[in-house]
């Protein structure tokens, strides 16, 4: 089976959730170009007023949990909230490999005017799950995946904040499933019906690393508790009409800085840039899938009308695959990994009906662009 990739923007058949029709375009693509036209916004936008009011109505110590990393879309979503004068309480989860850069934006968006929950795990936590995700599932992330959402949840409930207001939903690009009735809500149904969790809950990863106690701050609040407290979960994504270039100019305007080295991965230098761990993450899409986080940056300014798609090939084949090697670096040491076995763990996810080894080289058959730098075959499969 080999992969495929879509024909409009440069996205792989292979990446979850992406489907390639007869006609060479990909769901996303067509999604995109279907929704997006049709949604009443002056509707949706008065009815995140309504809920605002409900939430000031209910007359808690906060109006509104924001859950915050320091990234553009956090200053855009908390200097909305306190445009409609919302009383707002910016929760974090403090990811371990959070850099200078991150704390410095951190900072700066507090500054705006909101109290702040920056919430630590113990490090010797973090590393042990990270290191038992990376090992069993080929992902770094699923300790992140948890905190984001278990914190705020918790924090919510505790604190009796009758609203969270988290940023863009990260599915809303493919369209939504027809027919759900709550996209615009972030609960225990949309966890698992997106799979964040990869099947898993947080307790389902205690054993010998990692005790059920240790493992605390990953739990979200229990599904009835959540209900009984009346917290209301949006994505202002569905309410207001999220626009990439608008929420970076309100953050600049707010003390966000880009990053002054350029992009760290992928083509931006404001995005993905506050912690040295989530390369990591997304490193892993290219031995398992094929593509990069850079594909996903070029598919979106496709889709945008920024870019042509041979220009989008254009700046693959100069990028090449981004390996971030003083990240991978950096996790490794925060592990207690070596590069070796970082190594082999690149190779067990290697996905072999996207890669083929040829001439001491990984390479994928059908991939759009000449790439010069494959991926070496180790040694004792080539032997
Ligand atoms: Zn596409």
């Amino acid at each position: 089976m080999s992969v495929r990739f879509c024909q409009s923007c440069v996205l792989p058949d292979s990446r979850p959730g992406i489907e390639i029709g007869a006609d060479g375009v990909c769901n996303a693509c067509k999604g995109h170009s279907d929704n997006r036209s049709s949604i009443d916004w002056a509707g949706r936008g008065q009815a995140l007023e309504r809920l605002f009011r409900g939430a000031k109505a209910r007359k808690a110590a906060y109006d509104c949990i924001v859950p915050v990393s320091g990234g553009k879309d956090s200053f855009w979503q908390v200097a909305k909230c306190l445009e409609m004068d919302m009383k707002v309480l910016a929760v974090t989860w403090r990811s371990p490999g959070r850099n200078a850069l991150g704390q410095a934006n951190l900072d700066r968006l507090v500054a705006l005017g909101v109290d702040h929950i920056d919430f630590s795990i113990d490090p010797s936590v973090e590393a042990r799950f990270m290191k038992k995700t990376l090992i069993e599932t080929g992902s770094s992330a699923v300790p992140m995946h948890l905190a984001i959402f278990a914190i705020p949840m918790r924090i919510a409930v505790q604190m009796r904040v009758p609203l969270i207001v988290w940023g863009e939903s990260p599915f809303m690009e493919y369209g939504g499933q027809k027919g759900d009735s709550d996209l615009d809500l972030l609960n225990h149904a949309w966890l698992k019906r997106h799979g964040i969790l990869q099947g898993r809950e947080a307790l389902d990863w205690a054993g010998d690393e990692l005790t059920t106690a240790e493992l605390a701050a990953y739990c979200p609040p229990a599904e009835e508790e959540f209900r009984q407290a009346q917290v209301r979960s949006i994505f202002m994504g569905y309410y207001l009409q999220w626009d990439p270039a608008e929420s970076l100019r309100v953050a600049e305007a707010n003390g966000f800085r880009r990053r002054p080295e350029g992009p760290k991965i992928g083509l931006y230098d404001y995005a993905d840039i506050d912690c040295d761990f989530i390369s990591v993450h997304h490193w892993f899409k290219w031995p398992k899938f094929g593509f990069t986080r850079l594909f996903d940056n070029l598919a979106l300014e496709i889709r945008n009308g920024r870019m042509s798609r041979d220009e989008a090939l254009a700046i693959i084949g100069r990028l090449g695959d981004q390996r971030p090697d003083a990240d991978i670096a950096r996790a490794c040491d925060f592990m207690g990994l070596s590069a070796a076995e970082f190594a082999a763990l690149e190779e067990k996810f290697r996905d072999h009906d996207v890669w083929t080894a040829r001439d001491g080289r990984w390479i994928i058959d059908g991939f759009p662009v000449e790439s010069r730098d494959w991926p070496a075959v180790p040694m004792e499969r080539a032997a």
